[in-house]
Formats: structure tokens, sequence, C-alpha cells
């Protein structure tokens, strides 16, 4: 049992890309307060690990605490 979970996790975890390399980022805006903000991919990616593939996770507004959507917008950003 071990073993079959830790090969599981080898291929999982090698093409991650993520840290300070990435400079991708994905625009959010709350449709509650119109907030927006400039996400960094690699943390969409930690949202993202029970989602469909390709499905966006929706994160929490730092301003009100509502949900956040995602734009369509990604663009490569340094960061603040
Ligand atoms: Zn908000």
């Amino acid at each position: 049992m071990a073993d079959k979970i830790d090969e599981v996790w080898d291929e999982d975890t090698i093409p991650f890309q993520d840290g300070p390399e990435d400079r991708s980022h994905h625009k959010y805006r709350c449709q509650s307060c119109g907030f927006s903000e400039w996400i960094p991919a690699w943390i969409i990616d930690e949202f993202a690990w029970d989602e469909e593939p390709g499905v966006m996770p929706d994160v929490d507004c730092p301003e009100c605490g509502r949900p956040m959507f995602y734009t369509g917008e990604t663009e490569d950003r340094d960061r603040p």
C-alpha cells in the first residue's frame, strides 16, 4: 500500500514548476465589491488540486470575504 502511494506522488510532483521561477499570474475579480487582484499561478495550482483539470478554483476576496472569480486574463508579472 505505502509503495503505491509513493509512486503516485512521484509522478504528480515532477511536472510541478512552482516557485519563484514561475511569474505567471491569473487575474481574479470580486463580483461583490469589484476588488481585483493578480494571483500567482502557483498559488492557484495549490487551490486547484481537487478541481477538474482546466477548472479554475474560486478564491476568497481579501476585502469582503466573498468569492473572487477568474477573469480569463493571465500574464507574466513580476512580484509586487
Ligand atoms: Zn470583495
